[in-house]
């Protein structure tokens, strides 16, 4: 007899079953990630900008124990030409750090979005964004918790018992609290976070729960909205953790080879899939009339 194959999700198969449902059929039989062609430039910014949030230390001059010396500062040195440094610095190593992800990116493609970048960035301290480097450089509840506790970088769990696995952006530990912490580069909401965040923090909290022990609950979790220098914090509520167990279940039925209806909002201008997606409503209504 046949025996089933355990099925295994990852924490980010509950964002993507919350834009649609579809994306997560797709994305299991083709094993597609990384860069959608034509969009090269925006997955390559959103890289930059992750690694620019593993490393705002080091605009409000902290360093933590792994990083080299820093270089010394001239006298001469304005704000602005330290932040460009600080900048040029931290994308520099990018190429290295994320090289399974920018496989087939082009070399001077990559300079040119890098080069543009650090010019936007830069910039932003004196036009209309102008506060983003202020903002970067002003303490709040999440750089004093990363100050006093440090933090661990992409912090990878697996759950037997849920077939679940993530690898969270920071993991905060402080004497009482374990606190997740994820870093998005899309557009932050004018309050709280959005409810995929807080799902996907939920279904964080539960990993955490399991790697860590019984004893540990975890409470409250960050949202990093780098493109605007926000950092959110929520606290991680039942009905949060119950959607997220609801979607983790939906999820696994689908990964099975359950094909699932189109989410409402679903971003279909913009899929990798459109194609494959339309094709199959095509084969399914010659073959049932659908
Ligand atoms: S084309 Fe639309 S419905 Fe199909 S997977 Fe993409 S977003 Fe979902």
């Amino acid at each position: 007899m046949k025996s089933r194959v355990k099925v295994r999700v990852k924490v980010s198969d509950l964002t993507r079953y919350l834009i649609c449902p579809r994306l997560v059929y797709f994305s299991a039989k083709e094993h597609h990630e990384g860069m959608a062609k034509g969009k090269e430039r925006g997955f390559i910014e959103s890289i930059l900008l992750k690694e620019l949030a593993f490393n705002l230390h080091k605009f409000y001059g902290e360093r933590k124990e792994d990083d080299p010396e820093p270089e010394p500062e001239s006298e001469s040195e304005t704000e602005e030409e330290h932040a460009k440094r600080v900048i040029e610095d931290i994308v520099d190593g990018v190429e290295r750090i994320y090289k399974e992800e920018l496989k087939g990116v082009e070399k001077d493609f990559f300079e040119e979005v890098k080069e543009d970048f650090i010019r936007s960035l830069s910039m932003s301290t004196k036009t209309e964004n102008g506060d983003w480097l202020e903002k970067v450089r002003t303490e709040n509840e999440l750089s004093e918790l990363e100050n006093a506790y440090g933090y661990e970088r992409e912090h990878a769990m697996l759950s037997e018992k849920l077939s679940m696995s993530g690898s969270v952006d920071k993991l905060i530990r402080t004497e009482e609290e374990v606190i997740p912490c994820m870093i998005k580069t899309g557009k932050c909401p004018e309050y709280s976070v959005w409810k995929s965040d807080r799902v996907q923090l939920a279904a964080y909290a539960m990993l955490i729960e399991e790697e860590f022990g019984f004893e540990t609950t975890v409470k409250r979790g960050f949202v990093e909205y780098i493109r605007n220098a926000e950092s959110r914090e929520t606290q991680i509520r039942r009905r949060d953790r119950a959607l997220a167990l609801q979607i983790l279940k939906r999820v696994k039925r689908i990964k099975e080879g359950v094909y699932p209806e189109k989410g409402g909002n679903a971003p279909c201008d913009k899929c990798v899939f459109a194609e494959r997606c339309e094709t199959r409503k095509t084969l399914l209504s010659a073959l049932f009339g659908k």
